[in-house]
């Protein structure tokens, strides 16, 4: 019937409701424009789409239907790339698509009126052509100046494995996976990529990915320095949460529009609407942030390699240290592998044997209860003598992850989850890393009375309180003063998530490391990504042993990583670099992750972990999805669990044409979560897996609607919500 569209709107991830809904329209509007429209008593953002007779639940009836509010025709629609991007996101990891498709959209956008909308684009309007104006001039003296062979800033020739690189880039299709060590330029084969591209198609766009802009602020900086000069300040955007609302909306226009050629951003940045898409890079594509912990758990690296093939995009994943996902599916195309894998093992301006040193202490054979083993902290002192800076790194902050009474056994638990409560002895207080419930270290011990409660355990607090102890009788070279008559103390200093909590603080503490005035760094993971630090030529671990034992499958592939990584923190410079040494304290020194990486030999690692992977069934040998549940109570949380897997075993293996999906999908027991108890709340996961991911795929697209009805069971009663997690990355 004319007069009628159909419109996707946000609705909750399960509702009953359709995500899409009918209304009335004076005139026909295509898909993908962006409507307001009546929901329930309020207004909301929707989009027109299109095959409404599939999606839309229901009989409509003629009264109901209203008529929409308004149509921000200011903006041009969502293409049809966008659209099948949201579909497939919906349909790959289980949510409803309404669900998806508006929460790709800035959040600003679904406030603004239609009349708010073009205000706002007119001021924008006005702005970007001013800049215009600004660019045309600088950029005509920029061509003016290059031809007076004074470009800024110079673009570096490219070394014989680059030049490697971008050439198979150029021939084939992809996807490519960059195998690059840290160091080795995988940063420049990027932007010799995109500026090549940009070069070619006025019009092209490219998409780049890094896993958290605020630890990486160097590429951002490369990439806007790079192409800013060439193609005005306003074609080079970032995506990512850290902006303010109309910042995002700024920038997700632009790439709307075609104004912004280049997008730099986190993992959201891959529903950015760019319809001229044509290159996308997904920096360090192993790291887990990629991957979204709420809402939809979609993985961002692999929406790239979809939104590659379906866009004709090239799409580059590059890394130190793939995920081992990446790594098999870039195996020879013979033994059936799907991306092309570039190969850049040297480090640009030095030779391998440059790479750190990496020493293991068997700390087997040192004082026990040593945070330090003499070694390490004899070349620390040294580094320190000679006017360098070292990094210490331990994967725990505060000051101690228990507190204890040796007489009671009391320990600090949180009263509101299945954990203990850390000791922060900066501000003293005991705080729930997982509920934030926070109180004042108590004077005396709860239990008992006793007042000699004891931290067990190390935190980087007190790495730090440590080391200033350590090295409190040696003084920096060079530094003495009038004030400092005999020269200054070492100065230690701490990055993790406790010390930049304020905007900006982060910045500013590395900055402060840059500048030299931090002599040794103590930090979580956080410092290991990323930064460019030039004077650093001690990388430590302290105690990373626990995820050799973990039993999550993948925590050695991701220490593996994190260390690998830390190295590449260390002899960044090349001459500083030469004597650069990486320690790792360990109670296993044998064990070959720890071998592997003393021969930075990242394909042997993934080999043997590849092989016991393909031994066990686990992926990427398999496909893995997780169903979590939480309820009042433990029960309730496992029988929900229990209740959906026995009646997807009845009621599914009826159906016609399912007997083989059941068959290859196994569903295991409902288990507790590792951290059963957050926040008073009962969680409990339960794992389906299968060899065949269409076969996954297939079953839990039966079997939502088998959770759904489950629901209502009464053994069910106490729970709270369901998800399910597709590809999950910790099980
Ligand atoms: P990665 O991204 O692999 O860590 P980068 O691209 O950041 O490596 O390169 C490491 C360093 O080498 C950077 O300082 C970069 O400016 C420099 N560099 C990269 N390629 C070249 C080149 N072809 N010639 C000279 N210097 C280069
Ligand atoms: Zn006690
Ligand atoms: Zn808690």
């Amino acid at each position: 019937m004319s007069g009628w569209i159909s419109v996707l709107v946000h609705t909750p991830a399960h509702a009953a409701l359709g995500p899409v809904l009918t209304y009335r329209c004076a005139a026909p509007l295509p898909a993908g424009t962006l409507v307001r429209v009546p929901l329930g008593k309020r207004e909301t953002l929707g989009v027109v789409w299109q095959d409404a007779a599939q999606e839309s639940s229901g009989e409509i009836d003629n009264d109901k239907v209203r008529e929409i509010a308004g149509v921000l025709d200011t903006v041009a629609p969502l293409g049809e790339a966008w659209q099948q991007l949201m579909r497939f996101s919906a349909q790959y990891y289980q949510r409803s698509l309404g669900e998806v498709a508006l929460a790709a959209l800035p959040p600003q956008l679904r406030d603004l009126s239609p009349l708010q909308m073009q205000r706002r684009l007119l001021r924008s309007q006005r702005g970007a052509a001013k800049a215009a104006k600004a660019t045309a001039a600088e950029s005509h003296q920029a061509v003016s100046a290059a031809s007076e062979a004074a470009p800024s800033p110079p673009v570096p020739a490219l070394s014989a494995e680059q030049t490697a690189a971008v050439a198979q880039i150029a021939a084939h299709e992809g996807p490519f996976l960059l195998f690059g060590a840290t160091g080795s330029g995988k940063t420049e084969v990027y932007l010799h990529c995109v500026q090549t591209l940009l070069a070619q198609d006025p019009s092209a766009q490219a998409l780049v990915m890094v896993p958290e802009i605020n630890l990486t602020p160097q590429l951002e900086a490369r990439f806007r320095e790079r192409f800013a000069p060439m193609l005005g300040a306003h074609a080079v955007v970032s995506l990512h949460s850290g902006m303010t609302n109309p910042q995002r909306l700024a920038a997700w226009l632009a790439a709307h529009e075609g104004s912004a050629r280049i997008v730099l951003g986190t993992r959201m940045a891959v529903f950015a609407s760019m319809p001229q898409l044509k290159f996308i890079v997904v920096d360090e594509e192993h790291d887990p942030s990629y991957k979204s912990g709420e809402g939809a758990r979609y993985s961002a690296r692999d929406l790239a390699v979809y939104r590659g093939r379906l866009q004709g995009a090239k799409v580059l994943l590059g890394s130190a240290t793939p995920s081992l996902e990446s790594w098999h599916q870039s195996r020879p195309a013979l033994d059936g592998g799907r991306y092309q894998r570039l190969l850049m093992p040297g480090r640009i301006g030095a030779s391998a044997l440059d790479l750190p040193l990496v020493r293991r202490v068997d700390m087997n054979h040192q004082p026990r209860k040593a945070i330090f083993s003499l070694p390490l902290l004899d070349a620390i002192r040294a580094c320190v003598a000679r006017g360098e800076q070292s990094m210490v790194f331990l994967n725990r902050r505060g000051y101690a992850p228990v507190l204890h009474c040796a007489d009671c056994g009391w320990k600090s638990e949180c009263a509101h989850c299945s954990a203990f409560r850390v000791f922060h002895k900066a501000d003293r207080t005991l705080r729930c890393h997982h509920c934030g419930f926070t109180e004042r270290v108590p004077r005396a011990c709860p239990g008992c009375g006793n007042v000699d409660i004891a931290p067990l355990g190390r935190g980087t607090e007190q790495i730090e309180e440590q080391l200033e102890a350590l090295l409190a009788d040696i003084r920096r070279p060079n530094s003495v003063s009038a004030e400092f008559p005999e020269g200054e103390p070492v100065r230690v200093a701490r990055i993790d998530a406790d010390t930049t909590r304020l905007k900006g603080s982060l910045q500013t503490q590395l900055a402060a490391v840059h500048a030299g005035d931090v002599d040794v760094l103590v930090g979580t993971q956080m410092i290991a990504k990323g930064h460019d630090f030039r004077r650093i030529t001690l990388v430590a671990a302290i105690n990373p042993d626990g995820a050799l034992f973990s039993s999550d499958f993948r925590a050695p592939e991701r220490l593996f990583s994190l260390l690998l990584q830390a190295a590449g923190r260390a002899g960044r410079d090349a001459t500083l670099g030469k004597g650069s040494e990486v320690w790792i304290q360990t109670f296993v020194p044998t064990h070959p992750l720890y071998a592997a990486l003393k021969q930075y030999d990242y394909p042997a690692f993934a080999q043997s972990q590849l092989e016991e992977r393909e031994q066990a069934g686990m992926p990427p040998f398999s496909f893995q999805a997780l169903v979590r549940a939480e309820a009042r109570s433990q029960e309730a949380a496992q029988a929900f669990l229990t209740a959906a897997s026995a009646n997807a075993r009845q009621d599914m293996a009826t159906w016609d044409g399912w007997a083989d999906v059941l068959e290859n999908v196994t569903l295991y027991s409902a288990v507790p979560m590792a951290i059963a108890r957050v926040a008073n709340v009962e969680r409990a996961q339960m794992l389906v897996e299968s060899p065949s991911r269409g076969a996954l795929q297939r079953f839990l697209a039966g079997w939502q609607g088998v959770l759904h009805a489950t629901r209502a069971q009464p053994e069910c009663k106490g729970l709270i919500r369901w998800a399910i997690d597709v590809d999950p990355l910790a099980i």
